[in-house]
């Protein structure tokens, strides 16, 4: 045993900076040779994942190390790395992992983790090699807090890696206080409850100095009133106390929005409900943890309109979209989204015709379509232009619509796939997917499937029903063809507009 607890704090000191190199393990001893280091054949030590950690006791910490077979490898604190047998990693030895999990005694404040790699050999002490990443150990009895900021923060349930990011939970208001418990790379983990983590964007969040007051407080009365009878909107007003972080989400069958606050305990004594209310029928809550208060809002008819949430001050509000009283074309704001544009140019077939392009075609005739019935039309681009997602949430936050459709060209790796296909995030949503599914399929198209819980920007609004649709396959030579030909691009626009129908008579049928 070679290891030497008192040398190890002064090594501690130096790690700050050390980056995948190898540090002497003590000057008091005898310094190693540079090729006793190069024996080791270190060729990295990471953490899993690879980015800058923020853990607290009980959270894992995974390390791994590639190096020489046959080596005795620990974290800073002596815990072992075992090295995996070949066969484990393809045929390859030398690959030494752990998963340890961190304890309170555990202290490490914005460090390259120390690993101790040692060739059990007596002719050098161990060495000290450092992760590239840095790592810090919070401690639970110092809570840190902060604010959201920007335009729309959002919560992630995990960090997901594919194109379509982490799978969303939902937009934060600004200026809500969440608890950070752990960070991943650009990630701040935040705690909702006792059992429920999110994670947030290092940039959504302003960090509070030394924290004063806990992430809790005592609910209040309500207060339940509507628009006057020509207005959009009931809200539902429940009185926090602080800006507590929330989640939501739209029931059917009933048909409801449920909205949880973390950190919230009821000291609601009363509800007050209005007779201007449209579409609320019935308010409710329910703690269902101890750190977990939920908003329960029955809605009148069986297809919900959407809803939004956000603070007034400390009160939450959620606003309920009424479902609009004459479900008629020419009596309601459609928006039209076509997808891509400008310098996002978005898939590309054979014969080389943008994806932007045809969707802005497709949307400008839809648009005529329904203008023709009176509606009145908002577009999120009516030209070749770039404009993020977000910018095009804003936007239509903005105009409120009744209902959105977007328009995209879909693309497979393989050519043979093709067809069409309609997208939705939110269940209550699926009915106007169903309907333009149902109409689009008319034009002959292979069906691809009707997609739910679409973790795609423009289908996370919940102020109103939205839909994607995937017209047909780039990739694919024979929808390619028609997808390019001008008179299919029509019939294509008319067909969603007869969707757009279709779900507005089959929502009057199910009125009564
Ligand atoms: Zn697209």
């Amino acid at each position: 045993m070679k290891y030497f607890p008192l040398l190890l704090l002064s090594l501690l000191a130096h790690m700050a900076t050390a980056q995948t190199q190898p540090v002497k393990s003590t000057p008091a001893t005898k310094s190693i040779t540079q090729s006793g280091v190069d024996s080791l054949q270190v060729e990295y030590v990471q953490t899993q994942p690879n980015e800058e950690l923020w853990l607290q006791p009980g959270d894992r910490l995974n390390v791994q190390v590639k190096a020489k077979t046959g080596l005795k490898i620990s974290l800073w604190n002596q815990h072992p790395l075992q090295e995996l047998p070949a066969e484990q990693n393809k045929g390859e030895k030398g690959l030494y992992v752990c998963s340890y999990i961190v304890q309170p005694s555990d202290k490490l404040n914005n460090l390259n983790l120390p690993v101790l790699v040692d060739d059990t050999t007596d002719l050098y002490p161990y060495t000290v090699f450092g992760t590239k990443t840095k790592v810090t150990i919070l401690n639970p009895a110092q809570p840190i807090y902060g604010f959201t900021q920007g335009k729309m923060p959002y919560m992630n349930y995990g960090l997901g890696a594919d194109r379509l990011g982490g799978a969303k939970v939902g937009y934060l208001d600004s200026l809500v206080r969440v608890q950070i418990n752990g960070k991943v790379g650009r990630d701040y983990r935040i705690k909702l409850s006792n059992t429920f983590n999110a994670y947030i964007p290092v940039q959504q969040v302003k960090l509070e100095g030394p924290s004063t007051y806990p992430g809790e407080s005592l609910t209040s009365s309500w207060s339940v009133s509507g628009d006057d009878a020509n207005g959009k909107y009931d809200y539902v007003r429940v009185a926090v106390g602080q800006r507590l972080p929330y989640t939501s989400y739209m029931d059917v069958n009933p048909s409801r929005i449920v909205v949880d606050v973390y950190g919230a305990v009821s000291n609601t004594n009363w509800m007050t409900l209005h007779r201007s209310l449209r579409e609320v029928r019935n308010v409710q809550y329910q703690q269902i943890a101890s750190d977990v208060y939920r908003v329960i809002i029955d809605l009148k008819h069986p297809q919900p309109w959407g809803y939004s949430v956000g603070y007034q001050g400390t009160s939450l509000v959620i606003r309920v979209k009424r479902q609009p009283e004459k479900l008629k074309l020419k009596h309601l704001t459609i928006a039209v989204d076509a997808g891509h544009g400008g310098t996002n140019v978005g898939t590309k077939g054979k014969t080389g015709v943008p994806e932007k392009e045809i969707t802005l075609k497709i949307a400008q005739l839809l648009k005529k379509e329904l203008e023709k019935r009176k509606a009145r039309v908002v577009m999120t681009r009516e030209a070749d232009v770039t404009l993020d997602n977000s910018e095009r949430i804003l936007l239509l936050k903005q105009a409120q619509p009744d209902l959105l459709v977007s328009i995209h060209v879909n693309s497979s790796g393989r050519a043979e796939v093709q067809g069409t296909s309609t997208y939705y995030r939110h269940v209550a949503f699926r009915p106007l997917s169903q309907a333009l599914y149902e109409e689009v399929l008319k034009l002959d198209l292979k069906e691809f499937g009707n997609i739910g819980g679409f973790n795609f920007a423009l289908n996370a609004p919940t102020e109103y029903p939205n839909a994607l649709v995937e017209t047909a396959f780039a990739s694919n030579p024979e929808d390619e063809q028609r997808l390019i030909n001008p008179r299919f691009q029509a019939e294509m626009a008319k067909q969603i507009r007869k969707g757009i129908k279709r779900f507005l008579k089959e929502t009057r049928k199910r009125k009564s």
